[in-house]
């Protein structure tokens, strides 16, 4: 029995993806171990911070480093960061501070939801949204009209959530940023390339911990040392309620010093996905396949098509009834509506394939 199952919880198999409402990520035992240690002990914390700093500087080839509680505080800091520098009087009024720039412009096809709105999380740093261009189409200047001396920073939402077509590329997004010399933030929260979007141009990145390195409930924002200075003086402000915690920065560390040689064959997933679709395939009114990541990531998922005239049961009825069953399995619905539900490798145990399956079948079968 798992910890959660010892209090009377059920178990969960995911193969949905990293996600919030599941628990994130599982750590290592390395991790895990380390964080234990750091749990057990006392630190100085901004000497800590510092450290960590360091370490996220050197995987990500920026000057330096500031940990989070997330990628959400991650964006709600570096807003901060860009509306108060380093300037304590006004890191101790956010968000409610007027008296500085702090319009903080973003696409409109990037004013996503993960799960909570962006457009909140830039207001916790007291960022005023503003909207640029429509949901489906932005141009040049859509953005440089907005560009005010009120402007704080340019946002650039890197994510699968985002729309995809119509938006302004980041390298002009850097672009616009650099002619007007105004700084821009990445959000790049679940992207698996650490290097890329500073290598670019971007002032400041923010990933999640928990997500593509498969960390603790973590996240951080790397970039210049200036700005990083200015983000980690919010944990004098806004940041004190997004506390980072020591397990939690070891945590971190551990997983960004074993990124590389931890990430998982592709190959080795994909085989996986394809024996999973040859027994589901036999399943009349089901067809399946293989389906790289929306986004473009090294993600290869079986795609499920339910034909419910033949199945019995619509693919958002399947997805709820195994959600509902013990163990609850999540499959990845966010396709469901079209009749599809995918099975995300990344997240499954060693066989959670095969229950799956079972589940699969249990439920068309009638059983
Ligand atoms: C997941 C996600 C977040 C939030 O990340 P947390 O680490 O859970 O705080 C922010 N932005 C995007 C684009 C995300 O996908």
């Amino acid at each position: 029995m798992n910890i959660y199952e010892q209090i009377g919880l059920k178990k969960v198999i995911n193969a949905c993806g990293k996600m919030t409402p599941l628990g994130i990520s599982v750590v290592n035992d390395l991790i895990a171990e380390s964080m234990k240690q750091a749990l057990q002990d006392f630190v100085e914390i901004d000497t800590l911070i510092r450290h960590t700093g360091k370490i996220i500087a050197k995987h990500t080839d920026t000057e330096d480093g500031c940990p989070t509680m997330g990628a959400a505080a991650g964006v709600a800091i570096s807003v901060a960061a860009t509306i108060s520098k380093t300037n304590l009087h006004v890191v101790e009024q956010l968000p409610f501070f007027e008296g500085t720039a702090n319009e903080i412009i973003i696409q409109k096809g990037h004013t996503i939801h993960f799960g909570a709105s962006i457009k909140q999380m830039i207001a916790l740093g007291g960022g005023h949204v503003v909207e640029a261009g429509y949901a489906n189409r932005v141009y040049r200047e859509h953005i440089e009209q907005s560009i005010t001396p009120n402007t704080s920073a340019l946002l650039y939402v890197k994510s699968h959530h985002s729309v995809q077509k119509g938006m302004l590329p980041l390298e002009v997004m850097i672009d616009i940023a650099k002619i007007h010399n105004i700084p821009l933030i990445v959000d790049a929260a679940a992207e698996e390339d650490l290097k890329k979007y500073i290598k670019l141009g971007a002032d400041m990145v923010v990933y999640s911990g928990g997500k593509a390195l498969s960390g603790p409930t973590s996240g951080f924002i790397c970039g210049k040392k200036e700005w990083m200075e200015a983000c980690r003086m919010q944990y004098k402000g806004i940041g004190r309620a997004m506390k980072v915690s020591k397990e939690a920065m070891i945590g971190l560390i551990i997983a960004l010093e074993s990124y590389e040689s931890q990430s998982v064959d592709p190959d080795i997933q994909k085989e996986k996905m394809i024996k999973l679709c040859n027994v589901l395939e036999t399943i009349p009114g089901i067809t399946t396949g293989i389906e790289q990541d929306e986004a473009g990531r090294p993600i290869y998922r079986a795609r499920i098509q339910i034909d419910a005239t033949k199945t019995g049961i619509a693919a958002n009825e399947l997805s709820e009834a195994l959600k509902k069953s013990n163990p609850a399995i999540y499959l990845r619905d966010y396709n469901a509506a079209s009749g599809v539900l995918h099975v995300d490798p990344r997240p499954l145990f060693e066989s959670q394939e095969d229950i799956v399956v079972d589940g699969i079948i249990r439920i068309i079968g009638g059983g």
